[in-house]
């Protein structure tokens, strides 16, 4: 399995993930979506993972394009 990084801890750690719904602020307004928390198993505190970045990332560009589709490139 892959390890994720935990500053925390500083070192790759085993982590588990769980989902919460959250929001980021563009331009004023508020984008839901349900985003991907990685947490450290040794610490219990945020890891981060790069996969798992970038899926955040993509989750949160379906909610904003969903509400914005004509600013699309
Ligand atoms: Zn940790």
């Amino acid at each position: 399995m892959e390890k994720a990084y935990c500053e925390n801890c500083d070192k790759f750690v085993d982590y588990k993930t769980v989902e919460k719904n959250t929001y980021h602020i563009i331009h004023g307004k508020k984008y839901y979506y349900n985003r991907i928390v990685v947490l450290c198993n040794e610490c219990g505190k945020e890891a981060s993972l790069n996969d798992i970045i970038d899926e955040n990332i993509w989750r949160l560009e379906e909610a904003y394009f969903k509400e914005n589709p004509k600013n699309m490139n």
